[in-house]
């Protein structure tokens, strides 16, 4: 029987390396609904050659466009909670969450509560809502599998093993295009500098995130949930060629690492095709060829955002909640180079000092903070952090 599948966020970088693994296994899969933000040029040609059943379109007015042109048998859904009402009429047997940012957050809960289980590429859902969402995971019985390379080896370093025995995870990190600039060199950097990753192409968010050190830092707190790890059970190193994507040491000092070249559709298809690893048309990690390993600690002080993300994980309540929401405003600021790449950690900062800390029982709460949160940062970053 062909796996029912959908995916949030079809448009995107891991959208795009989604349907690449589905187009070198069209056998193993059916393609049931897709959802986008307001790519609706490239969602109209991914309707012609997929012919899913349901799309949706969170902008409203682009969605309405859209639904005038499509003819065929795919039914549009457009406005802001489209995706989650998709989720209610679709009939699945998995979800690729790959919505990026804290958009990400509802649908992703959405397909958790109605029972379907998750490809999670998604960060921000287990960083703002990683208790909940696991919770409702155990309570529905379904898997929560990681496609985030690092977690997915982490995940694959796992299997075969006792739980009681994992001493430590270590996730490794490019370190991204600035690690041998200075503190005085960074704070003059443009996006488009901050853009340019070494190793991966990715969502322009992410790849902000990953010149920061933010990416790892939010990575941390997936980890701690998907794992049930604590805070000193995770360390970071820093290791730019990116062919190791983590690993987990055991109690007797066995550390198992997974390796591969850099590319999104191997954990993409571990994670769909669970718990076998499919044939793919990639090129081979040669080592002989690479050479050389090199790894790091990272520089806390140039790279503040990885720090403050284990504070709040220690902090706990709504802190997690509002570094997350404070980053992505401040990375839509920096995107615009509106503010400077060095500002952001200053930004999460000042937002975390107004927070008024509480318990988070339910996703409606979440959502809340979250916006709290970005008004927050946005208000202090025109009154103090303008360029
Ligand atoms: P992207 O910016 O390339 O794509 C984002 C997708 O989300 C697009 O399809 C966009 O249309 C859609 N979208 C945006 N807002 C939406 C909304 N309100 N409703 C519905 N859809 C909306 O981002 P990406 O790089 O593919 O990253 C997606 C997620 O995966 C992020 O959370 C990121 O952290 C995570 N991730 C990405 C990579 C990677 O290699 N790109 C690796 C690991 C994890
Ligand atoms: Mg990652």
């Amino acid at each position: 029987m062909k796996k029912r599948i959908a995916i949030l966020g079809s448009t995107g970088s891991i959208g795009l390396n989604t349907l690449n693994v589905f187009d070198e296994h069209p056998e193993e899969l059916t393609l049931v609904a897709f959802a986008g933000g307001s790519n609706i040029e490239l969602l109209e040609q991914q309707i012609s050659k997929y012919k899913p059943e349901l799309v949706s379109v969170a902008d409203e007015v682009k969605g309405r466009e859209l639904k005038k042109k499509i003819s065929g048998q795919t039914e549009i859904l457009f406005g802001q909670d489209s995706a989650i009402k998709m989720i209610s009429n679709m009939d699945v047997h998995l979800v690729v969450s790959a919505i990026s940012g804290s958009a990400g957050l509802r649908p992703t809960y959405e397909a958790v509560r109605h029972g379907i289980p998750v490809a999670l590429a998604n960060k921000e859902t287990l960083v703002c809502a990683g208790s909940l969402l696991i919770e409702e995971a155990k309570k529905n019985n379904i898997k929560i599998l990681p496609i985030d390379s690092e977690h997915s080896a982490i995940f694959q370093c796992l299997q075969g093993h006792a739980r009681e025995d994992l001493r430590r995870i270590i996730l490794t990190a490019s370190g991204g295009p600035f690690q041998n600039f200075s503190k005085e060199e960074m704070s003059h950097v443009t996006s488009s500098q901050a853009l340019a990753h070494p190793n991966w192409s990715m969502g322009r968010k992410i790849t902000i995130d990953s010149a920061s050190l933010m990416n790892k830092g939010l990575e941390v707190i997936e980890a701690k949930w998907l794992f049930n790890l604590e805070p000193d059970e995770i360390t970071v190193v820093i290791h730019p060629q990116s062919i190791i994507h983590s690993m987990v040491e055991y109690r007797d000092g066995s550390v198992i690492a997974q390796m591969g070249i850099p590319n999104m559709r191997v954990p993409i298809s571990y994670a769909i095709f669970y718990p076998k690893h499919l044939v793919n048309s990639m090129p081979r990690l040669s080592l002989t060829e690479i050479k050389t390993l090199s790894f790091y600690e990272p520089d806390m002080d140039k790279f503040q955002c990885l720090g403050l993300a284990f504070d709040v994980i220690r902090e706990g309540g709504k802190a997690p909640v509002v570094l997350n929401g404070a980053n992505e405003v401040a990375v839509s600021y920096f995107l615009k180079d509106a503010i400077s790449f060095m500002s952001i950690p200053d930004i999460i900062k000042e937002t975390l000092n107004c927070l008024t800390q509480g318990p988070l029982n339910s996703i409606e709460e979440v959502v809340e903070t979250n916006l709290w949160a970005m008004k927050t940062a946005d208000n202090i970053i025109n009154k103090y952090f303008m360029k």
